[in-house]
């Protein structure tokens, strides 16, 4: 119906042409011939197998080391096998931490003891589990037993800080209560201990995370008052993967660190807990009220201490090493086996893990089937596909990261591609990336219908961006961290995606016995519909790339992104010196001595060093090079080359995400080596952009800012010296 609907609405101006456009990197033919395998894959992806699947591999708690994960990977080589996939278990030995002594109470001046447990709800058996429930706690904690005043730090987060020292409030020796959100939550105790903390306690307060966003579960699906979101608090932006063996892989008889000298496992002990384990502790709090913006929305006035409230926390672990199991599951390609396009997602979960991982998991599997089924009846992939289930994804990336360390000189010569999927639920399609993809992915998000409004799933994103206040375009966000795509992009240079539907399944089961088959059946993706617009999103995107005549990365929008990126650092540094500039004429001015309320008393204001002017000219010089050499590039007809040229093209192609990485990687973590994209040292997942330039920047290292850009510029001098190899070729 929809094509003999087709030439009336295009004469109607009602859809655009874009949806009939070839295909980037197909030629007019073989543009059809895979806009017609792409329609029979999609006519065989079922939301059945999902669901069946889902019951199957959440039946139980699954995390790295647990027999039911294991079982989980043996059930998944099965299937993988019987869709004609030749099969492989990888395992590394990684340090994984089980609780084995947690004790929080609040030892005056009440006495409170923290019960640092879910209760199961009616209408879940998931979370009538018992024993098999792992315990709330923070994986990479140290050990440790402290007791001491407690200080309430808002987010725990650099500005909360700086808000703290205003108040003349000092958290040396104390034991600090942070809300979870606001950062990524291994920032917390770093800051913590950085700023002299002996411990640090994080809760989920109500306001973010709790009955103040809607009912909670099982009537709703938001966090009640027992719920604890567990998670990994290594300190990953330095790098992540097993502690014990930075930079290479944790096989059986790898050289490990010994445990005390592994730089991320945190400095202080560190528990998450509930909201109602954080009340009597919050209760008991007195000195300065809290800043507005700081109050959650328990029914008490938040105090920030320090004391009276003091408390006291134990922890002890197992400090086990612990197999992780990757699945690999390959297909071979028809034409170029030696070309790897790689798709994975993780298979551990905290507990359950219905939604994350498990919903983006059976939505890779249900991808692979189709592809294998097609495979089978005739339709091989041209490049060969590498299916992965990554476990010990939750306590650090670490299955994937140690199979990439494994394989670094291999990725680095055949993969041309990693697409990473992992929790799904109900909205819209989420998407990051390398930007020399955004094309690509435009194109297969302009084919793909939205399963509630029937529409392409590119225009309901770009309707959200618009009520948003953003513009009507599909764009890549820039990825950080946070799930198993940074070992191949940050520290091997493989160009990568991030896909997901959300947005209309929010809830407070994140990372607690919460997140079971039950609470994603009625709350996530009922029906599991955006399951399979998931597993149809990536699967053209996985198609596209192993078939496609000529590879298709496209650079002008790559090069208009990096234009973006470098007017926002130059933009901050203005800010910021603009921002000290006002800032001294009101010290000088006495501005904040005369507003300042005499009963509550702040430090006086300080004169801040001003801001220098930086030299971005190397940078702006490059950039404009860029320009006209990826013009060049854009103008000729790649696909009217000879296939022997094409392939050479290909192999260029295919590397040059690589020549984005700097070896000696960014200024204190050299496992990071991406000069474009990297999570930032002090927001954990959040993504920094430029990121060399940018952090160095913010925290006012002027000398290290000016050498930064000269590296950045070397960088991408290299990556346009690569463009005109393109050129050469293509001309
Ligand atoms: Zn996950």
């Amino acid at each position: 119906m929809k094509n003999k609907l087709l030439p009336l609405l295009l004469l109607l101006g009602i859809v655009g042409v874009s949806a009939q456009d070839k295909i980037i990197g197909f030629s007019e033919k073989a543009s059809e011939e895979q806009t017609q395998l792409e329609a029979e894959y999609e006519k065989q992806l079922s939301t059945k197998n999902l669901d069946e699947w889902m019951k199957l591999m959440v039946a139980e708690p699954h995390w790295v080391g647990t027999e039911y994960g294991e079982k989980n990977v043996k059930w998944m080589e099965k299937q993988f096998k019987s869709w004609g996939y030749k099969t492989r278990i990888d395992t590394y030995q990684v340090l994984f931490p089980y609780p084995k002594v947690r004790v929080l109470e609040l030892t005056g001046p009440t006495k409170y003891t923290a019960s640092l447990e879910a209760i199961p709800v009616e209408g879940d058996p998931y979370t009538a589990q018992g024993d098999k429930l792992l315990p709330s706690y923070n994986a990479f904690s140290t050990d440790g037993d402290v007791e001491a005043d407690l200080v309430f730090v808002n987010y725990g987060i650099p500005s909360d800080y700086e808000e703290l020292a205003k108040l003349g409030i000092d958290v040396k020796g104390k034991i600090v209560i942070a809300k979870y959100q606001g950062s990524w939550r291994g920032i917390k105790p770093k800051l913590a201990a950085e700023m002299g903390a002996i411990g640090c306690i994080i809760y989920s307060d109500p306001k973010d995370d709790g009955y103040y966003q809607g009912d909670v579960y099982p009537k709703g699906p938001f966090k009640n008052k027992t719920g604890v979101q567990r998670g990994s608090v290594m300190d990953m932006p330095l790098y992540p993967g097993d502690v014990l063996t930075p930079g290479y892989a944790a096989t059986k008889d790898a050289k490990r660190l010994d445990r005390k000298d592994a730089p991320t496992i945190t400095k202080i002990p560190v528990l998450p807990i509930s909201y109602e384990d954080a009340q009597p502790l919050l209760a008991a709090l007195e000195g300065p009220v809290a800043p507005s913006n700081w109050r959650g929305g328990l029914p008490i006035t938040y105090h920030i201490g320090p004391g009276p409230a003091k408390v006291h926390l134990k922890l002890e672990f197992d400090w086990q090493l612990k197999p992780a199991h990757n699945l690999i599951a390959t297909l071979e390609g028809d034409e170029f086996p030696d070309e790897w396009v790689i798709r994975g997602n993780h298979h551990d979960a905290w507990v359950h893990g219905a939604s994350d991982p498990v919903s983006g998991m059976v939505a890779l599997m249900e991808e692979a089937r189709v592809v294998g089924k097609l495979a089978k009846a005739g339709n091989k992939p041209k490049r060969t596909l590498v299916y992965c289930a990554w476990d010990a994804e939750e306590p650090g990336l670490i299955g994937s990261t140690e199979w990439v360390e494994d394989h670094i000189p291999e990725l680095k010569e055949k993969a041309v591609a990693y697409i990473n999927t992992d929790g799904n639920s109900r909205g819209y399609l989420g998407a990051g990336g390398s930007h020399s993809l955004q094309a690509m992915v435009s194109q297969v998000a302009n084919v793909v219908t939205d399963p509630q409004k029937g529409v392409s799933v590119a225009e309901r994103r770009k309707a959200a961006n618009v009520m948003r206040g953003g513009d009507n375009s599909f764009k890549l966000s820039a990825l950080g961290s946070g799930s198993d795509y940074t070992p191949f992009i940050q520290h091997t240079g493989i160009a990568s995606l991030n896909l997901g539907y959300g947005g209309e399944g929010s809830g407070g089961e994140y990372h607690t016995i919460y997140d079971t088959y039950s609470h994603y059946t009625r709350f996530k993706d009922p029906g599991f519909a955006y399951g399979v617009a998931l597993a149809n999103t990536a699967g053209r995107i996985s198609l596209r790339l192993a078939n496609a005549e000529v590879l298709p990365f496209e650079l002008t929008q790559w090069h208009s992104t990096i234009e973006t990126y470098l007017g926002e650092v130059i933009k901050t540094l203005e800010t910021m010196r603009a921002d000290v500039e006002k800032h001294n004429k009101l010290v000088k001015a006495d501005t904040y001595g005369l507003v300042m309320d005499p009963k509550k008393p702040i430090a006086p204001a300080k004169m801040e060093g001003e801001v220098p002017y930086l030299d971005f000219s190397p940078i702006q010089n490059v950039v404009a090079e860029l320009k006209k050499s990826i013009e060049t590039f854009s103008k000729a007809d790649a696909l009217a080359l000879s296939p022997a040229k094409k392939a050479q093209l290909n192999q260029e192609l295919m590397g040059m995400e690589q020549i984005l990485l700097q070896d000696k990687g960014l200024p204190r973590r050299d496992w990071f080596k991406h000069q474009i994209y990297a999570p930032g040292f002090y927001t954990g997942y959040g993504v920094k952009t430029l990121p060399g330039v940018r952090e160095a920047i913010e925290q006012k290292e002027w000398k290290e800012a000016q050498e930064q850009i000269g590296v950045l510029a070397t960088t991408l001098k290299a990556f346009n010296a690569q463009v005109q190899k393109l050129n050469s070729i293509v001309q």
